[in-house]
């Protein structure tokens, strides 16, 4: 439980932090709360020479809106969105889901841009992320460049982030006022990881579904952007029949493994039973 030995690195800048990452090359990491990374260490499933510390970044940090997004600093923490009232206001699907994660030790520390750019399918972020259409910005010593979270995740703990970069922010549209949320997570005891979760956004226009959005932790590799299962809610009355074809949709492209979570077809299932308490409490939501 002890890790190997590594160098420490506290940039103040991330153009200095960028600049360290490439010039350290494969055996560097950053380190945003640690929270998942020094606990791989400590086992020696990670074992980087170089931990470059984010938290001396004062730009990485805060949670702002510009026109219709709302721009959130990597080194936020999840204590802090759970804090924030722009994010009550206009996000509140950040706050239902952040509360959902670890426990208030490991929020205090973790950061929202640690468990989006790590690639661990268990995390809640990325899949809600996904819902949210939010894109992410790297940058690295050639510039900044935005993927959408949708086109981040690889692989298990595989993401499109370059040798070198950093994940700086991420950028979220503002839902329209009046949509609908839910994040529902199945999980065995508090501070366990998911064995299955569901996020949905939607909006409602006299008792006609006007847009869904669906996304699923921990049943894949990767988060998952149930795309199908959403078009399919979109446009209609959330019938028992279209609810039911939407889970159906949402539960055939999950894949996830059997562990002690359970075997893999119970977690199929959880994924859309997740699924319809997420839905229903985003209609019971909706205003319009
Ligand atoms: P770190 O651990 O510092 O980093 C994680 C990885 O991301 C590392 O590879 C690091 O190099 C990389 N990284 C970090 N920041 C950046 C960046 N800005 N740019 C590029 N790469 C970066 N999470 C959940 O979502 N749901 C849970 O239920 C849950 N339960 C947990 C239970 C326990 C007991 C523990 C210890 C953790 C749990 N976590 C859970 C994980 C926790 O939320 C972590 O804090 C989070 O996943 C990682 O954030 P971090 O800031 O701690 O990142």
């Amino acid at each position: 439980m002890i890790p190997g030995t590594f160098d420490y690195h506290r940039p103040t800048t991330v153009g200095s932090a960028v600049a360290l990452l490439l010039q350290l090359g494969e055996e560097a990491r950053p380190l945003a709360g640690g929270h998942s990374l020094i606990p791989l260490m400590k086992t020696r499933f990670a074992t980087p020479e170089h931990l470059v510390d984010l938290s001396a970044i004062e730009a990485l940090r805060g949670i702002v809106r510009t026109g219709d997004e709302i721009v959130i600093g990597a080194m936020t923490t999840q204590y802090e969105l759970i804090q924030s009232a722009l994010l009550t206001e206009l996000l509140p699907i950040i706050r239902e889901t952040a509360v959902l994660i670890a426990d208030p030790q490991i929020r205090y520390k973790g950061t929202i841009g640690g468990n989006c750019a790590n690639g661990d399918p268990g995390n809640d972020m990325p899949a809600l992320m996904q819902c949210l259409g939010a894109s992410y910005q790297l940058t690295g010593t050639d510039g900044i460049r935005d993927v959408a979270a949708r086109d981040f995740y690889l692989g298990a703990y595989a993401t499109a982030l370059e040798p070198g970069e950093i994940l700086t922010a991420i950028r979220i549209p503002v839902p329209a006022t009046g949509h609908g949320y839910g994040y529902e997570k199945l999980k065995r005891k508090v501070g366990d990881y998911a064995t299955a979760a569901a996020a949905v956004v939607i909006t409602m226009s006299g008792g006609r579904c006007t847009s869904a959005s669906i996304g699923l932790t921990n049943v894949s590799e990767t988060p998952l952007w149930a795309e199908e299962a959403g078009a399919i809610l979109t446009g209609s009355t959330l019938e028992v029949e279209a609810i039911n074809r939407a889970v159906a949709a949402a539960e055939a492209i999950t894949n996830p493994a059997s562990d002690m979570r359970g075997p893999a077809e119970y977690r199929t299932k959880m994924a859309g039973i997740m699924l319809r308490r997420a839905l229903e409490r985003a209609v019971a939501r909706a205003t319009a």
